[in-house]
């Protein structure tokens, strides 16, 4: 999409280039166009009238690819499942803090990633991914995608190179690969993907098949605020909005972000498979937006705090934080060099195997046990029996999961709080 460089789209003042923090509130929307209203109203509204017959009909041949000299540049408003007054502030504000030219929002995390996928991907493809992916995505990927005659091939995470490089000839055998699709740090044992080896691999395929795979990044745990992949070489990053950059726990939403080449397309089969994001959730994202900066850095910070705790705690034997990483090692390397910090959810185990991070999780009186992370609210779940039970043994002992593994989503309560929390329940584990 063209974004023309209106007042209300300002970047700079002169020479001073705005942050985009300062711009989530203002950035995209145009007051006037709204009764003066500082903040977007929200449009509830399905469908829009146009001014005359023939301007229906040029939006519609915009809007269709087949656009005549003398028609406007983009299709104005049409129908809230193509675009929406919200939708389109909240994709513009989505794409500063990934300097991204164009940002598509959709009703999940999860339709944002099966509708980049598919959007990417033919019959007779095959999708070479990492490995652990967030569980929908290994179930859509291992168990949707075949029936489409769309194949895939993995590799672990953390896997050195030449086993990396062995997948990516296994994938080659099989069809044309389509995407490379990984997700770094990944949940909830944050092991780090090596994003220049994507780049590589997409570099060497391009070669061999002539036809470039698209490198997908989910930026869920990091981004926006600490891990900029489009930056590194990466295509195309995918978010579930529900977690940080929702930020609340009151609403589910994904985006996927990325030149607006490799975002045609995806935009084309969100509008036609309807997996858009609804107009309330978009003006709920687009509050959430003004303080995604100041949040984020705020339980990052936290979790700090919270994870040094954890380290000295007898009945805790590893704590899995990303700034706990030992210097010179392969993960501290990548880590440093793919992001600026280290999150704020984070697994760690309890001596005692599940029996005892299970009363451990039952005497918590202030951390609530959820799945889910990213929330104002700390929340901890048990991987091993929840969201990773259906992961392969296998998978799971070379991950290094330990029956008393628990992952704790640091959110913005005094952190001294979470610590007494964990303290006194640690003494029932
Ligand atoms: C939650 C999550 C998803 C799925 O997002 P939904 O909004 O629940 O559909 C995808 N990837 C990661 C890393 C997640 O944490």
């Amino acid at each position: 999409m063209s974004k023309p460089d209106k007042t209300y789209r300002k970047r700079a003042l002169g020479d001073h280039v705005l942050s985009p923090e300062t711009m989530m509130m203002s950035y995209g929307f145009d007051p006037k166009l709204s009764e003066g209203s500082i903040k977007p109203p929200v449009f509830l509204t399905s469908t829009f009238a146009y001014a005359s017959a023939e301007e229906g009909a040029a939006f519609f041949r915009v809007m269709g690819g087949r656009a005549q000299a003398g028609d406007p540049e983009t299709a104005g408003l049409l129908y809230s499942r193509f675009n929406n007054p919200n939708m389109e502030v909240l994709e513009d504000r989505l794409t500063l803090f990934d300097k991204a030219e164009d940002a598509v929002v959709f009703s999940s995390g999860m339709s944002a990633i099966s509708t980049a996928i598919m959007a990417h991907s033919k019959a007779g493809d095959v999708v070479l991914h990492s490995t652990p992916l967030y569980g929908g995505t290994e179930t859509m990927i291992r168990n949707v995608l075949p029936n489409y005659a769309i194949a895939q091939v993995e590799f672990v995470a953390m896997a050195p190179e030449a086993e990396v490089k062995k997948a990516m000839e296994e994938a080659l055998t099989q069809g044309r690969i389509s995407v490379i699709m990984a997700e770094s740090p990944t949940n909830p044992t944050n092991e780090i993907v090596d994003f220049a080896l994507l780049v590589a691999l997409a570099d060497e395929i391009e070669q061999r098949q002539g036809h470039r795979p698209i490198i997908m990044i989910d930026n869920t745990f990091l981004g926006p605020i600490a891990q900029h992949p489009l930056e590194q070489g990466i295509d195309m990053v995918l978010y579930s909005l529900t977690k940080y950059v929702g930020g609340h726990s009151d609403l589910v939403a994904g985006a996927a972000l990325g030149s607006d080449a490799v975002m045609a397309p995806v935009r084309k089969l969100r509008s036609a498979i309807g997996t858009n994001l609804d107009p309330h959730s978009c003006w709920m994202l687009l509050r959430s937006l003004e303080t995604v900066k100041i949040r984020m850095e705020a339980a990052f910070n936290s979790a700090r705090i919270v994870a040094e705790f954890l380290r000295d705690h007898p009945k805790v034997q590893k704590v899995r934080y990303l700034g706990f990483l030992e210097e010179g090692s392969r993960d501290h390397t990548l880590h440093t060099r793919q992001a600026t910090m280290n999150g704020s959810t984070f697994a760690f185990d309890i001596k005692g195997g599940e029996d005892a991070a299970f009363r451990f999780q039952n005497a918590l009186k202030v951390i609530k046990l959820a799945v889910s992370l990213g929330g104002t609210e700390s929340l901890i779940s048990h991987p091993g029996s929840t969201t990773h039970s259906g992961v392969d043994p296998l998978l799971r002992a070379r991950l290094g999961f330990d029956p008393g593994m628990v992952r704790l989503s640091v959110g913005l309560e005094n952190p001294q709080d979470i610590i007494a929390d964990l303290n006194q329940a640690l003494e029932h584990a």
